[in-house]
C-alpha cells in the first residue's frame, strides 16, 4: 500500500493513507485542547463577573444586569458540545455521563493519533477552532492582551499604579487609568532586561511567560527540551532556569517560530501605519 495516498480534509495535502488531517492542521487543534482548562476557567470567571461582562456585551445601558453573563455561558455550552460530542464519537456514549469537558478534551488530546484517523477529524478541527475563537472573544479578549507591568506614570504628583496593557500585535500600549501610552517594543525590552535573567523553576517561568502573553508553553514540552539537551538550567543542582533561555528554546520550535514571526510582522506593520498617520 502506498504510504502517502491520503489527503488532509482541510487543505488537501498528501498524507499517510490512514490519516484525514495533516500535521499542520493537527498542531493548532492540540494547542486548543492543551489550553482548554485555562479557556474554561476564563469563561467561568467571565460568567460570574457581571460588571465587565455587561460592557463586553455592548451593554452599559441602565437596565438591570443579568445574574450571569449569558454570552459566556453560550460560549461554554458550544465548547462543551463540540468536545463531548467528538469524545463520544471516538469512545462511546458513556463519556457523555461520566466526564467533564476538561477530561473529555484531555482524552481527545491523549488520543490525537486515533483522532487523525477518523474521517471526521477535519470537522472537529473546524468546530473546535470556532468554539475556542468565540470563547476567547467572550472573555474580554483577555488571552490577546499583553501585560506591560505597572504604569508608573506620574500625574499631578501621584504615581499611577494601574497595569499597562496592549493588544497582541499593537505597537502602543495604554493605561486605562491615566491614559499614558508606551511603545510596546521599547517598554517590553526594558521589562525583559530587568526580568529576563531572574532564575526560577520551570513551572514558575512558564506561568510568568503565559501571564505576560509571551507564549503558552506546556510544562511537559519544556521538560522534553531539558531531556533532549535543548534547554539547560543555569543552576543545575537547584534546577533553576531563566525566562530568556526558555523563550529562546521556544523560538527554535516550529510552533514558537510561527508565533514569534506573526507577532513581529504585525507589530512592524502597525508601527509603519501609525508613523504614516
Ligand atoms: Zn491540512
Ligand atoms: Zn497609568
Amino acid at each position: 500500500m502506498n504510504g502517502t495516498c491520503g489527503t488532509c480534509g482541510t487543505c488537501g495535502a498528501a498524507i499517510r493513507a490512514e490519516y484525514h488531517l495533516c500535521h499542520d492542521h493537527t498542531v493548532p487543534m492540540e494547542q486548543h485542547l492543551n489550553d482548554l482548562p485555562d479557556i474554561i476557567a476564563e469563561l467561568r470567571t467571565t460568567m460570574a463577573r457581571q460588571d465587565a461582562g455587561a460592557d463586553s456585551l455592548g451593554g452599559g445601558s441602565t437596565t438591570a444586569q443579568p445574574a450571569i453573563n449569558l454570552d459566556a455561558l453560550d460560549a461554554y455550552e458550544q465548547l462543551r458540545a463540540v468536545i463531548i460530542g467528538w469524545a463520544v464519537a471516538l469512545q462511546g456514549r458513556s463519556f457523555y455521563f461520566i466526564t467533564t469537558t476538561e477530561e473529555a478534551g484531555a482524552y481527545l488530546l491523549a488520543n490525537m493519533d486515533l483522532v487523525r484517523r477518523q474521517y471526521w477529524a477535519p470537522d472537529l478541527a473546524v468546530e473546535l477552532a470556532a468554539a475556542v475563537r468565540r470563547a476567547v472573544t467572550t472573555t474580554d479578549r483577555a488571552a490577546n492582551k499583553i501585560s506591560l507591568g505597572e504604569c508608573g506614570n506620574v500625574f499631578e504628583g501621584v504615581t499611577c499604579t494601574d497595569t499597562m496593557t496592549a493588544v497582541v500585535g499593537e505597537a502602543y500600549g495604554r493605561c486605562r487609568t491615566c491614559g499614558a501610552t508606551v511603545n510596546v517594543h521599547d517598554h517590553q525590552r526594558a521589562l525583559i532586561d530587568a526580568a529576563w535573567g531572574v532564575r526560577d523553576t520551570l513551572p514558575a517561568i512558564l506561568r510568568a511567560l503565559k501571564k505576560s502573553g509571551h507564549g503558552s508553553i506546556p510544562l511537559d514540552r519544556a521538560e522534553k527540551w531539558v531531556e533532549r539537551g535543548k534547554l539547560a538550567p543555569v543552576i543545575p543542582f537547584l534546577r533553576r532556569y531563566t525566562a530568556r533561555d526558555v523563550l529562546a528554546t521556544y523560538e527554535q520550535t516550529p510552533m514558537g517560530k510561527r508565533v514569534m514571526e506573526t507577532r513581529k510582522a504585525k507589530a512592524e506593520r502597525n508601527t509603519t501605519l501609525s508613523h504614516a498617520a
